[in-house]
């Protein structure tokens, strides 16, 4: 039996970040996963300036090594495609803080294993893999962990749960029942071949006609490969009668114009779906000795779909409380508040942004006018730009002062 202060279910990156910073306060933590790495996660695998600022700010040679990799694909813009056909182009003129391109694109397989390979370069991380924990009892002080056959159990005074967007814990102890109005499924594929691709990894997004405020992508990868997916929310998708499976065929074959850039392309393996738990909807995520972090906390952004920037940066909230609590000898629901108030403090106003642009992208005539104003309009475009990579910006930009003032004086 092992007797740890934190444990953190889920190796993901939500787990595997709360561990580096826990780590690098100087705080042992034990880490379980129940996928033996390198493992497969379904995704867009677009990994965001917010993952690559974080990390780097823990330590500038995480994102050096990540760099020397050829497991990724530098991000140097994103494409828009209205459902009127309109391309709008957003370029990242700036590089991120480590000095290389502001975003990638990473198989999940890969990256993943890459922050393990992190978290194996710590010897305070004790990590154990193949290992699925099946059963949550409350001690009187904390959890105890086990595996269905009872050969593993920890012993924690906090639990630290980022075990993804299926978290048995979330839902049935932490009460976070899944909400179709804050949840969107979504598919992804592995296609090479793909036509006309950015030579700058330029991201696409396309708004197509019946499948707004939910969109379609297409993200190159090294070597060729691009990842191709579709997302919606759950509602919508119920509401409308569409099969996602048959709605992506559809676009691959017979869109207008996409499906000419498809022509030559080979789908690699299968067309795999997954669920993303939205944070649209404020959620209680700690309680007497545990905190929710990532997927299990419903902490992905209710428009885009990104997932892994704020699975990190909960993480992150997660250990630096954890490091007070610690001292304190205090890991009550009352002290885990903290928690709550400091992740809606740095993600809350973001994902209210998101949830109301969601909202208004539902309407594609909406679309189609944003990508008008968007595209004459070289404040707004810089803007765009720089949101992507520019850490802090995105903060700013869910400020409604901060649009106040760029619309009408053109300044921030
Ligand atoms: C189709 C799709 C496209 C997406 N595209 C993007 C994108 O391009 N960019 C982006 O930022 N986000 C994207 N997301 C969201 C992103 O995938 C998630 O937000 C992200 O993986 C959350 O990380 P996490 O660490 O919280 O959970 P996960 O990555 O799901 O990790 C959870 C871990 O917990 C482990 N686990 C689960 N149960 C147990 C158990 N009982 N015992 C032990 N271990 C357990 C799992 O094996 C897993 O390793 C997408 C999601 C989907 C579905």
């Amino acid at each position: 039996m092992i007797q740890t202060d934190i444990a953190i279910l889920g190796a993901g990156p939500g787990g595997a970040s709360t561990a580096l910073k826990l780590s690098h306060l100087g705080l042992p933590c034990v880490l379980i996963d129940k996928a033996d790495f390198p493992r497969d996660k379904v995704c867009g695998d677009a990994i965001s300036g917010k993952v690559t600022t974080l990390l780097h700010r823990l330590d500038p040679a995480i994102m050096a090594r990540f760099h020397g990799m050829s497991i990724q694909s530098d991000v140097w813009g994103m494409r828009f495609y209205a459902p009127n056909g309109k391309r709008v182009e957003v370029p990242f003129p700036i590089k991120s803080e480590a000095g290389h391109a502001p975003g990638y694109v990473s198989k999940r397989i890969d990256f993943d294993q890459f922050l393990i390979d992190e978290v194996r370069r710590r010897p305070d991380i004790q990590l154990h893999l193949n290992k699925e924990i099946s059963s949550f009892k409350r001690q009187e002080t904390g959890w105890r962990l086990q595996t269905a056959d009872g050969d593993f159990t920890v012993n924690c005074r906090l639990l630290v749960v980022a075990d993804g967007a299926h978290s048995r814990f979330s839902r049935t102890i932490a009460g976070l029942e899944k909400d179709t109005a804050h949840h969107a499924a979504a598919l992804r594929a592995y296609y090479r071949n793909v036509g006309d691709l950015s030579e700058r990894g330029f991201i696409e997004l396309h708004f197509i006609h019946d499948i707004t405020p939910g969109y379609f992508w297409i993200f190159p990868l090294p070597d060729g490969m691009a990842n191709v997916g579709l997302g919606m929310r759950s509602d919508i998708l119920a509401k409308k009668g569409l099969n996602l499976k048959e709605t992506l065929r559809w676009i691959i074959e017979k869109h207008p114009t996409i499906s000419e850039r498809f022509k030559d392309a080979e789908l690699i393996g299968k067309v795999h779906g997954f669920g993303l738990p939205l944070g649209s909807k404020p959620r209680p995520i700690s309680g007497d000795h545990y905190v929710l972090v990532g997927d299990a906390g419903h902490l992905v952004d209710p428009i885009t779909g990104e997932g892994i920037g704020n699975a990190c940066y909960s993480g992150f909230i997660a250990a630096e409380l954890a490091e007070k609590c610690v001292q304190e000898n205090d890991f009550s629901a009352a002290r885990l508040q903290a928690y709550d108030i400091r992740v809606a403090r740095v993600l809350g106003s973001e994902m209210a942004l998101s949830y109301r642009l969601q909202k208004l992208l539902a309407y594609p005539r909406v679309v189609n006018f944003m990508a008008r104003v968007v595209a004459g309009n070289q404040r707004m475009m810089q803007v765009l730009s720089r949101m992507y990579a520019d850490f802090d910006l995105r903060l700013e930009l869910a400020r409604p002062w901060f649009w106040i003032k760029m619309f009408f004086t053109g300044k921030r």
